[in-house]
């Protein structure tokens, strides 16, 4: 009998699914969809993978629905979609795996204790993503879990690019910097040796922009490096968290400004970025429509930050062969490849305008000495993967 996989990507207000069926190895997305607005108006949309609107649905007065609410009528709808396939598992984005889950594991109470631990490394994400799974497990107990970890594809780093100029001590209790969007940069990585493995072999900077942003340093399809540290707020300027800041500034606003622990957490991880720059909004479609000017200088910000932390990485590398673009920002927004590359140009990058309109596989100009590259990401697919192989492997 064919087996099925669902995906489940949880955030504070939204979750997003995917199945997949797994025929041997013969292995295809079937539908994906997304709740969004938990807590507030939720509304589910599911689509199959020609874009067919499967289900629609809005629930009234569904401002207290939890996430179990929503999984048990998600996952009841799913068993009438499965079409003969047997549902074995449920695989899900887990954001932080510490400094001991390298590889996708499965849950169990154990392991449940432990990622709970690093809530306070995650608190945007990790409660959510732990969420979906106790949900998941009080619904369908008898449903095997998998977790996938978002630091994992960064476990193997050089110690240089881990560590953290504090005392010893702290180090040694796991301050230190992990990276994150790994199960995306695992994807591309993977991809890239699909479609290019000469470059994939090279020295690569894969630029995952998103509401989340980061870069990753790849060598050999291996991450050496990344802008995203100890927690998510690290690195670029993204849609609301701040990036790299002067550790000073958080002094100053601690002790100078009277701000709570949890104010300041409220000042970083929502109210800056793009956000907290433009007054106008996160969302870079909307920036990038917006004839204010403080629109204009987020945008200047975002795309400075990108070129500055990409020089840094170069560094890292030692040199560069190829620049990948992925997520919302980097698949679909012209102006901002276009911007980001204007500033890298010194590394001997020129774009071909026609090319980077239209999307295109590679976008650079003949004459450019490193390759430009839009790659669509699929986090769900790669969870998917992990999480059949995880459980054949356990079989
Ligand atoms: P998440 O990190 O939540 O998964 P996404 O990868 O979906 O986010 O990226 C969301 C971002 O992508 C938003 O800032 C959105 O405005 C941006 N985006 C999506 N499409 C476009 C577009 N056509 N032009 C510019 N920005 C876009």
């Amino acid at each position: 009998m064919p087996q099925a996989i669902i995906t489940l990507n949880a955030g504070s207000s939204s979750l997003k699914f995917a199945l997949f069926s797994a025929d041997g190895d013969d292995f295809n997305q079937i539908i994906a969809g997304k709740i969004e607005g938990i807590g507030t108006a939720p509304h589910l949309v599911a689509k199959d993978t020609g874009g067919k609107v499967l289900t629609e649905h809005r629930w009234r007065n569904g401002f207290n629905l939890t996430h179990e609410d929503f999984l048990r009528q998600l996952l009841d709808w799913i068993d009438d979609h499965l079409g003969g396939a047997e549902l074995i598992g449920a695989g899900h984005r887990v954001v932080h795996g510490g400094a001991h889950f390298c590889q996708p594991a499965r849950v169990t109470p154990s392991l449940m204790g432990a990622l709970k631990a690093l809530i306070p490394l995650a608190p945007l994400h990790q409660p959510h993503n732990l969420a979906a799974i106790e949900a998941v497990a009080a619904v369908r107990p008898h449903l095997a879990q998998v977790a996938c970890f978002d630091t994992a594809f960064h476990h193997d780093q050089p110690a240089v690019a881990t560590r953290l100029a504090i005392p010893r001590a702290l180090s040694a209790e796991g301050v230190k910097r992990y990276g994150f969007h790994g199960i995306s940069y695992e994807f591309i990585a993977r991809r890239l040796k699909e479609i290019n493995p000469v470059l994939a072999a090279g020295k690569v900077i894969v630029a995952h922009l998103g509401n989340g942003a980061s870069l990753c340093a790849m060598q050999g399809g291996r991450s050496i490096d990344t802008t995203m540290g100890f927690t998510a707020l690290d690195g670029l300027v993204m849609g609301t968290r701040c990036g790299s800041i002067d550790p000073g500034v958080l002094l100053y606003l601690l002790q100078h400004k009277g701000m709570t622990p949890e104010e300041l957490s409220q000042l970083l991880y929502d109210q800056s970025g793009l956000v907290g720059v433009s007054g106008v909004s996160s969302d870079m479609r909307a920036l990038l429509e917006s004839p204010d000017p403080r629109a204009r200088e987020a945008v200047e910000l975002f795309t400075y930050r990108i070129a500055r932390e990409a020089g840094a990485l170069v560094s890292s590398l030692g040199g560069l062969d190829g620049l990948v673009f992925t997520a919302g920002i980097g698949e679909n927004a012209v102006d901002i490849r276009r911007l980001v590359c204007e500033r890298l140009a010194w590394l001997g990058i020129s774009l071909e305008a026609e090319a980077n309109a239209r999307h295109a596989a590679i976008i650079n100009a003949p004459d450019s000495r490193v390759v430009v590259s839009v790659i669509s990401t699929d986090e769900e697919r790669m969870i998917a993967r992990h999480t059949i192989e995880t459980l054949r492997t356990l079989v």
